[in-house]
């Protein structure tokens, strides 16, 4: 179901449980500012998703209130797993689902890293 990305952070989230090592999975890459790990249910050969490790439910709380180092720290780890996957070229797609209309369903701001495969024109 999708989330209202206005809502307070729920500590409960499943992404503050994988940030805290409540329930496993498939990491890729972490550092102080973010985790990033394998979709569950991945739509391209590469599905990654990259989440801050602070509380944050949406692009604009996070792009509000967190300092310039986890915003620098979050954008460069996500350069550095489409990177490290190898998709500099022919390329991959960053996807970032905040609230209801876009069926935000985890949150836990997160962004989408998909490659592997052409990816289609993009979604209206
Ligand atoms: P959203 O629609 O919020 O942008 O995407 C949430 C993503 O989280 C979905 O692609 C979904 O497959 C993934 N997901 C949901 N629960 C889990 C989980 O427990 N582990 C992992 N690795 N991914 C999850």
């Amino acid at each position: 179901m999708a989330v209202d990305a206005t809502q307070p952070y729920d500590d409960q989230n499943i992404f503050a449980k994988i940030l805290r090592g409540e329930i496993p999975a498939r990491k890729v890459y972490e550092d102080d500012w973010a985790l990033a790990f394998h979709d569950i249910n991945p739509q391209a050969p590469t599905h990654v998703l990259v989440i801050p490790k602070g509380r944050y439910v949406s692009w604009d709380d996070f792009s509000s209130e967190a300092s310039e180092a986890e915003i620098a720290g979050f954008v460069r780890a996500v350069g550095h797993v489409a990177r490290e996957a190898g998709h500099v070229e022919p390329g991959y797609r960053l996807l970032a689902n905040v609230g209801s209309d876009a069926h935000q369903e985890v949150p836990h701001l997160h962004v989408h890293v998909f490659a592997g495969r052409p990816l289609g024109p993009m979604l209206a």
